[in-house]
């Protein structure tokens, strides 16, 4: 949007801005879409421009005009200083926690975190010197009683990884700064679109662009944004380890941000619809979704949040694993797999009870995800109406 004027583009709504941002016609040549870029070795002109390390690409490790294209945009988007591309959303959060931790450190993290940021703390970081304890995502502020005098990061995720618990995060900030330690929230769920992380007290923000950002389930790319405190670290750290994002996967992210606003506002819309219908099925026992009134996480949901995403889950009432079976194995049109944000279904069923060390995870029935994707709802709901009917003739 090189035309655009920084106070015009400044006014303009997030939904112009993400139609816009990191447009540049004239490297485009006048096409719509910056190009994939790729390439490990860039030209100098001369040899004082190669020695005065000021030309603006150097190497294919430190970004390109695609990788600057989205990298940009999600600043934007994200009210960050600057943001960070790595080739998954566990790499984002790997990232994160490398820049903000050092050997004989502590960390504190979520019980509700994405399993793999778990395995992490526990397997590298452990080895590395590092000390995870693990909270309840509904401690708020009561987090302070577990601050020692070498906690140096919070990782939050708002809601939990399928269990869907809203923190506190200006509680939480408030206290963590206090105390001189940084806070990652995984705010895959939301987006920027529907919480801005670093307004509400996180200096690193972590969103898995395998999700909505690509909205396609084609490609798997990490973003970490972060605020101005946090930013050069964050910069040194990640080109010291160089695990750039690939071109292709960056140029169709780029893609993917065109219609993101849309996609995610029809997440919603189909997600808050199919929640309420769940809820008022003989078989449900509870759903887990912040946006519905009687969800614990509401008012808090409420305070912060924008809007909410098509990923939720539901509590089964009390029934044989034979009969779960026979529910999922029942439907068409939601496939089983790992992962969501796409444009289909999808749905699996968790457990996490085996994992979890703060809190105990007993909702009182089987558990199932679902990830709502563009289909007609009743199309869906038809589906689902036959998963149950086999659900019922199960023993
Ligand atoms: C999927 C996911 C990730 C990891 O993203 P990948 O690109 O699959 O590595 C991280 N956090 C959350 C909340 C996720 O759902």
């Amino acid at each position: 949007m090189s035309k655009i004027a920084d106070e015009t583009r400044d006014k303009l709504k997030p939904r112009t801005r993400m139609v816009l941002l990191g447009r540049d016609h004239e490297q485009s040549q006048g096409f719509v879409n910056v190009p994939a870029f790729r390439g490990s070795t860039v030209l100098y002109p001369d040899v004082a421009t190669l020695r005065s390390r000021k030309q603006r690409y150097t190497y294919g490790t430190h970004g390109t005009p695609t990788t600057d294209a989205l990298s940009n945009a999600w600043t934007d988007i994200s009210g960050a200083a600057g943001t960070e591309l790595v080739p998954s959303g566990l790499a984002a959060i790997v990232l994160a926690l490398m820049t903000a931790l050092s050997a004989g450190d502590h960390l504190l993290m979520t019980d509700s975190a994405y399993g793999p940021a778990r395995a992490f703390a526990m397997g590298t970081l452990k080895r590395m010197g590092v000390e995870t304890t693990f909270f309840d995502p509904l401690v708020g502020a009561g987090i302070e009683g577990l601050f020692k005098a070498n906690t140096r990061a919070v990782l939050t995720e708002s809601p939990g990884s399928q269990s869907f618990e809203v923190q506190d995060l200006p509680a939480i900030s408030e206290i963590a700064h206090a105390r001189g330690a940084c806070v990652i929230m995984d705010n895959t769920w939301a987006t920027p679109l529907f919480f801005s992380p670093h307004s509400h007290g996180v200096d690193m923000a972590i969103e898995a662009g395998t999700k909505y950002l690509s909205g396609h389930s084609d490609l798997l790319l990490g973003l970490v944004s972060a605020n101005a405190l946090w930013l050069p670290r964050l910069q040194h750290t990640s080109s010291q380890i160089a695990i750039p994002a690939g071109p292709e996967d960056v140029f169709l992210a780029l893609r993917g941000l065109r219609t993101m606003a849309l996609r995610l506002k029809e997440a919603e819309r189909q997600g808050l619809e199919l929640a309420q219908w769940l809820s008022k099925r003989p078989e449900v026992l509870r759903v887990l979704h912040p946006a519905l009134p009687d969800d614990p996480g509401h008012a808090i949901w409420k305070r912060d949040f924008l809007g909410s995403s098509g990923l939720f889950s539901v509590i089964l009432k009390p029934v044989s694993d034979a009969a779960v079976t026979a529910f999922l194995e029942a439907l068409d049109l939601f496939g089983m797999g790992y992962s969501w944000g796409g444009y289909e279904s999808l749905v699996i069923p968790f457990d996490c009870s085996s994992y979890r060390t703060a809190t105990r995870w007993a909702p009182g029935g089987p558990a199932v995800r679902f990830s709502l994707g563009l289909e007609d709802i009743d199309d869906l709901k038809a589906d689902l109406e036959r998963g149950f009917a086999r659900l019922r003739a199960t023993v």
